[in-house]
């Protein structure tokens, strides 16, 4: 046991879905030419006004009701000053003393344990541009197209005590992004970023110690490993006697470590100030209520529902609702009336999922529809075919959407049930087993797995295990 407790709290940035950016018309769709998704507004030329994007603020506020903020009635963007070759207008426009929205909590489960996580606020910023370096050419170039595209930053408590929970937290925030259909929330694409802030402090005491912010992570994986790494460096610092000082650090996925970049910055340091070129966004009453009501079922109460309407154990509720996407295909199968919940969530869980993994395809993508699912799982479930058979055919009519149907039929995977069939080999595996036959009936009934092995080899998994036992229990009686 470790003398020191993690305290950790997290800044995530995610790129809001709307059609144009922030405060112009640019376009936000990415793969274009350098540059050519800007305008005056978003290339920072003077005088130039920017006016705010009515749908960005009302994916704020649906994000900012789904994690039970305070949404403020009126809210100021700021200009946040600093100088980066990215940033043509000299300053970000983001929220300062007035944000969106404060006073969050998101619930989440690590391990053992339920958790709330407070939020301290969310509030709206844009983005800034990207600047890529040609070491070939030894030249930079800048490109504007990100310039201004919506972002909304949600700043957690540093109520987090250890990095598995910081990847539930993260999981979980991005499963509501998604279910709200507001942000792609892809961390490798960059549409989903997280800085993470982290210090110790001795167990038992209740002042913070002194943190450091943590960057450059594009992976849940990448998120736990630098915390990982960073409470083991800060605790050696400590043990050492030594100080941790406050400052900004990136982590390297190659080696696995996080090294200092900049010492951090104040508050101070961008001389923050309410933006004159823009008005206050002001919300009305009425929209709110629309928004609210507009609210998609959320991750949570939907995990809770099915625990309760198809008696599924938290752990498959879980998985089952992380992805709307992936609950919806569970709920749409289960209506077309095949097999126990239980029994199509474990189909989900372990094949479907491994599938969507290994071709790394959606479920839309796959053309497997909920009902080649439920015909799938009615072959199975009315012994047309064994579960076996079910198994093996599985990865192919997924991948390709094909109709189980009629692929069973024609590749004569229908499994054999036949009375007279199954009489037949199961009398020409005991003739031809003399051996094994007389042992058995010496007494080493274990030999039972042995028969119905052989009966199994002859049929190519095809004979209808119930129907073999009672036979095989029949004749060697
Ligand atoms: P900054 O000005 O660096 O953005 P904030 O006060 O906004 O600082 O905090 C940023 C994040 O750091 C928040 O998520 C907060 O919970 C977290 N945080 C603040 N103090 C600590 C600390 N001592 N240890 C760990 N995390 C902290
Ligand atoms: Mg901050
Ligand atoms: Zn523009």
């Amino acid at each position: 046991m470790s003398r020191f407790e993690p305290v950790i709290g997290l800044e995530v940035h995610a790129q809001l879905k709307t059609r144009s950016k922030l405060f112009c018309s640019c376009p936000t769709d990415f793969g274009k030419r350098p540059n050519a998704n800007t305008c005056p507004v978003c290339a920072g030329m003077p005088g130039a006004l920017p006016v705010v994007n009515r749908k960005a603020v009302e994916y704020a506020v649906k994000l900012a009701l789904a994690v039970q903020c305070s949404i403020n009635r009126q809210s100021v963007f700021a200009r946040k000053n600093y100088f980066y070759p990215d940033l043509p207008k000299g300053y970000q426009i983001s929220q300062y003393e007035e944000p969106l929205a404060e006073n969050g909590r998101l619930n989440i489960i690590s391990g053992e344990s339920d958790n709330s996580i407070g939020i301290t606020r969310i509030h709206m910023e844009d983005d800034a541009g990207k600047s890529m370096h040609s070491s070939l050419e030894n030249q930079s170039y800048v490109d504007l197209n990100r310039t201004g595209v919506p972002l909304i930053e949600i700043v957690s408590e540093p109520d987090i005590r250890s990095p598995e929970e910081a990847v539930a937290y993260l999981r979980g925030l991005r499963s509501i992004l998604i279910y709200l259909g507001i942000c792609e929330a892809n961390m490798e694409e960059g549409n989903f970023r997280c800085d993470a802030n982290v210090s110790l402090r001795p167990v038992g005491q209740d002042p913070f110690g002194t943190r450091t912010e943590l960057k450059n992570m594009n992976s849940f994986r990448h998120v736990q490993k630098a915390l990982e790494f960073e409470i083991r460096r800060q605790e050696d610092l400590l043990l050492d006697g030594q100080a941790v000082v406050q400052e900004t650090r990136l982590f390297d996925e190659t080696r696995g470590l996080t090294k200092s970049m900049r010492g951090k910055e104040e508050a101070h340091d961008y001389r923050y100030f309410p933006d004159p070129d823009l008005v206050s966004i002001k919300l009305a009453e009425d929209d709110i209520r629309q928004w609210e009501a507009d609210l998609p079922e959320l991750p949570r109460t939907k995990m809770e529902r099915f625990q309760r309407q198809y008696s599924l154990p938290e752990y498959d509720a879980a998985i089952l609702t992380a992805e709307r996407d992936l609950a919806d295909y569970f709920e749409e199968t289960i209506k077309l009336g095949p097999s126990s919940p239980k029994t199509v969530s474990n189909w989900i869980m372990t094949d479907v999922l491994r599938e969507l993994r290994d071709k790394n395809i959606s479920l839309s993508g796959s053309g497997f529809g909920p009902s080649r699912f439920a015909s799938l799982l009615k072959l199975i479930d009315s012994g047309k075919i064994s579960p076996k058979t079910g198994k093996q055919i599985f990865p192919e009519l997924f991948a390709k959407g094909l109709d189980p149907e009629e692929y069973v039929e024609e590749k004569g995977f229908v499994q054999i049930s036949d009375d007279r069939e199954l009489n037949r080999i199961v009398e020409e595996v005991l003739t031809e087993n003399p051996n094994e036959l007389k042992a058995y009936k010496e007494g080493k009934t274990k030999l039972m797995s042995f028969f119905m092995g052989q009966v199994m080899k002859k049929t190519k998994g095809q004979a209808n295990p119930k129907l073999v036992t009672e036979k095989l229990k029949e004749v060697l009686k």
